[in-house]
């Protein structure tokens, strides 16, 4: 008789994959690609070529031949470079041998973070409406992403009270991202100590996303990383995909107390070795000689931002003024349509994409999110559209 066990049907994707829901921009953005004619306020990637001396640069490197692997944690030019742009950026001190980690984006970073610190079972605690990648990421880990909502009338800050109602003694990690996809909020100093004092009197590590942190259109303050008891219990990520226009490049990083560093540098050199080398050159022009293009894309993106939200709010969609990043997050409740039907309906009717706002969590219901990543021409017709659009259901 045969042992074979091959004739048995099998299921081959892990339990924990088949149950991760596919994204829900992903699936709008599947029906955005097949019509034609379509004004796109739905990705959130800037509309900016890559600065020249950035792509000089990249260029440069290829000429030279720098196309082989780096060292782990990355080049140490760029590691220094980066320690110089965290201390005059966000007020937070790293040794740029020990402390800091160059990643295949915020995304990589994010990603063998999570393996890095949780066990199964471990919880994560993290506000909703989010990026769409956190929960996942926890739950590749099998540990337990716990959402807590945030409110417009709070300026979608997390609330202490709040937080105080979802930890448990499981709880090891708070995950922030401040200015916020897909809000556009962003926290004050005394909001941040408030998180900080949360964190220390739970004994939790912060991981603080500030990708859009120099997208910021109010006054900026420390990273909540700088805070005095900090650093030995927060994770700072950056990149370089939304403030220099280069997601394309794949580069972000990670500073954080040595311990962490090194245990992410273990599963980073297993998975991926290293990031590009040639992007690693072109982080390294733009952290040493961008400034005044970063200046002059960020002060572009706070004209459109002024632009779409005087214009989403005299038409009756009320609008939080954003205070980074480039999303804002209007209120379409009045219009009785639910987040989902208002941006099918957006889409057929006016070919204009904006994403439900249930995509960044089920707190986003009644909202929706509009990039202002695109050039002005586009969000004054846009505005125009949406303005019809609004009208028509009114009739
Ligand atoms: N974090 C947030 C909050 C984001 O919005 C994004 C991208 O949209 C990322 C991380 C991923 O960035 P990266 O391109 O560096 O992987």
């Amino acid at each position: 008789m045969s042992t074979s066990k091959s004739h048995l049907k099998r299921t081959w994707v892990a339990k924990h994959i088949s149950e991760l829901p596919k994204s829900g921009i992903r699936d709008f953005f599947d029906i955005v690609s097949t019509m034609k004619e379509v004004i796109s306020l739905g990705i959130g990637e800037p509309d900016f070529v890559t600065p020249w001396d950035i792509r000089e640069a990249t260029i440069y490197a290829l000429n030279k031949g720098n196309t082989a692997y780096t060292s782990n944690l990355g080049d140490l030019k760029l590691r220094k470079a980066i320690a110089a742009h965290a201390e005059e950026s966000f007020q937070a001190s790293y040794n740029p041998e020990t402390e800091i980690i160059v990643t295949v984006g915020v995304s990589e970073a994010l990603d063998i973070l999570m393996r890095a610190v949780l066990e199964p079972g471990d919880e994560v605690l993290y506000h909703e409406p989010c990026y769409v990648s956190y929960a996942p990421t926890v739950r590749m880990t099998h540990a337990v992403p716990v959402p807590v909502m945030t409110y417009e009338k709070n300026d979608f800050v997390l609330d202490i009270k709040d937080l105080e109602a979802a930890v448990t003694p499981r709880t090891k990690v708070l995950l922030l991202n401040y200015p916020n996809n897909p809000t556009g909020a962003g926290l004050t100093l005394d909001d941040k100590k408030a998180l900080a004092n949360f964190a220390i009197k739970h004994n939790l590590l912060v991981i603080s996303d500030e990708i859009y942190e120099e997208l910021s259109y109010f006054p900026r303050s420390m990273s909540i990383a700088a805070l005095p008891g900090m650093k030995e219990r927060s994770v700072l990520l950056n990149g370089m995909s939304k403030a220099y226009a280069m997601t394309g490049f794949r580069l972000g990083y990670a500073c954080g107390p040595h311990e962490i560093i090194d245990a992410m540098m273990k599963v980073h050199q297993y998975s991926m070795l290293c990031a590009s080398s040639i992007s690693q050159a072109a982080a390294l022009e733009a952290l040493l000689h961008c400034d005044a293009e970063k200046e002059t894309m960020r002060k572009e993106y706070e004209q459109r931002r002024n632009v779409i939200v005087k214009r989403l709010n005299a038409m009756g969609l009320h609008c939080f003024m954003p205070r980074g990043a480039f999303y804002v997050f209007p209120c379409i409740s009045s219009t009785g349509l639910t987040s989902m039907e208002f941006a099918t309906r957006l889409l057929k009717e006016k070919h204009v994409a904006v994403v439900p706002g249930t995509a960044f969590g089920s707190c986003g219901e009644g909202f929706v999110r509009c990039s202002y990543a695109t050039s002005m021409e586009e969000i004054e017709e846009a505005m125009r559209r949406i303005k019809d659009f609004i009208a028509e259901l009114r009739k």
